[in-house]
């Protein structure tokens, strides 16, 4: 076991000094540009790949070369401090990597995981779809099939995909479908969509409130063949699964996007610390600068103890990630802690990013400054990745034992 410290060690701070270095100079004055543009920044992407930021090494090393668990969050939290949007677009594929990695076998992983990359000549994305039109807490209700067809050795999925990050743009789709629709969520399955795959396109691209460097569209499956290889962790396994949940036994495994969830929460709540942070930070400076009433703002207390919130608030939600980062990697949740800390880092997000906007006044509400923008990206915070109400739902089961609905 790691031993849990608030003491980053000198990797950690040198990685955080230098993705900070990335995020200030790269991110941060890109991010209005593709707000506006609504477009994924393959430049940037490239530019994060050729510096070995974008890629799967970097993810391998993050994830399994640091035992505490804090190198990911505190990679992320600069990034997001830069820009949301762009953030979002280097750790997007990052989900989908993340779902091949939890369902897939060893062998599997190391086949697609790359591809949902690629490298910094030709980048690539991945994108890991579950939700639905009429299905979003509620994964259990999926209705995308995925029908085996023995003779062939192969899956068919139909199914309309909503809401997908990089959906349809991705290298890599994957796709989360009903194997057995009476079993709800334990008929469940995660399957590898390759490049190029005949059936698979996008439907329609949302215009969205906020994080719009990042691509969000509806993803179409018509009669998608692949092959058996493509189903994550393989047929055996599978059908041992479901055999047993037809037995009414417990399985003891997670259903597999949930177990993604799971795993993600912190890495999704250090996004909303970092958007926060930027936030605070900038309207704590614009205090310190803007005059009114012959003195600076700041030195009002209404102004500076709202600031003091804010930076509280911040380091609360920081604490919560770092210790659901450090407990997935050293023993897992006793108390659904990974929720805990997405809640309130989300919540955190939205409040502060409100009441920076506060500080500036008008020009907190205009796009000349960025705080405006940082209040448009906050909100995904309380929404994707599990609402607020899901990580209540969650943390109340934990705590109770109980099936709250
Ligand atoms: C920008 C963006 C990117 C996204 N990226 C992805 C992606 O890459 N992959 C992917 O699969 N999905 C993605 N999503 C989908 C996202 O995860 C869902 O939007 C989210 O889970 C909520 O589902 P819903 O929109 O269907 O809302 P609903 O589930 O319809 O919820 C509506 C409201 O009802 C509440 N509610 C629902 N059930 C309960 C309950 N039991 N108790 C109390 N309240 C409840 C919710 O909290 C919410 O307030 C993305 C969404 C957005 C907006």
């Amino acid at each position: 076991m790691a031993e849990f410290s608030l003491q980053l060690n000198e990797d950690q701070q040198q990685l955080q000094s230098w993705v900070h270095e990335f995020a200030d100079t790269v991110l941060r004055p890109a991010g209005e540009e593709w707000d506006e543009r609504e477009e994924t920044p393959w430049p940037i992407l490239q530019e994060a790949a050729k510096i070995g930021l974008y890629g799967m090494d970097f993810m391998a090393q993050a994830l399994m070369g640091d035992p505490t668990g804090l190198t990911l969050p505190v990679t992320i939290e600069e990034l997001f401090w830069g820009d949301a949007g762009i953030g979002l677009s280097i750790f997007g594929s990052g989900l989908a990597a993340a779902g091949i990695a939890g369902a897939g076998t060893p062998e599997q992983v190391m086949e697609w995981v790359p591809q949902c990359y690629g490298d910094a000549d030709d980048v690539k994305l991945g994108a890991f779809c579950v939700s639905e039109p009429d299905a979003g807490s509620d994964v259990s209700s999926l209705r995308t099939r995925a029908v085996y067809d023995q003779a062939s050795d192969e899956w068919v999925l139909n199914g309309t995909k909503a809401w997908i990050t990089n959906g349809g743009i991705a290298n890599i789709h994957v796709v989360v479908a009903s194997v057995d629709p009476e079993l709800k969520s334990r008929g469940q399955a995660s399957f590898v969509i390759p490049p190029n795959s005949k059936g698979l396109s996008q439907g329609q691209k949302y215009k969205k409130h906020g994080i719009r460097a990042s691509h969000t569209a509806e993803v179409v499956l018509e009669d998608v063949r692949v092959p058996g290889a493509c189903l994550l962790g393989g047929k055996e396994k599978l059908d041992a699964r479901l055999a047993k949940a037809r037995d009414h036994q417990r399985t003891g495994e997670k259903q597999p996007a949930m177990a993604t969830f799971e795993s993600t929460r912190p890495a999704v709540a250090a996004m909303a610390v970092g958007i926060a942070r930027a936030a605070y930070e900038y309207s704590r400076d614009y205090a310190k600068e803007r005059q009114a009433f012959g003195k600076p703002i700041i030195m009002n207390q209404a102004i500076a103890f709202m600031l003091a919130d804010m930076v509280t608030e911040i380091d609360a939600s920081r604490l919560l990630v770092w210790r659901a980062a450090w407990l997935a990697n050293n023993g897992g949740y006793t108390n659904a802690e990974g929720s805990m800390c997405k809640l309130k880092a989300g919540r955190t997000a939205t409040w502060v990013t409100e009441r920076a906007m506060q500080i500036l006044g008008g020009y907190g509400y205009v796009r000349e400054y960025p705080v405006e923008r940082f209040h448009r990206d906050a909100k995904i915070m309380d929404i994707f990745e599990g609402t607020e109400q899901i990580q209540q739902l969650v943390i109340s089961r934990a705590i109770s034992g109980m099936r709250i609905e």
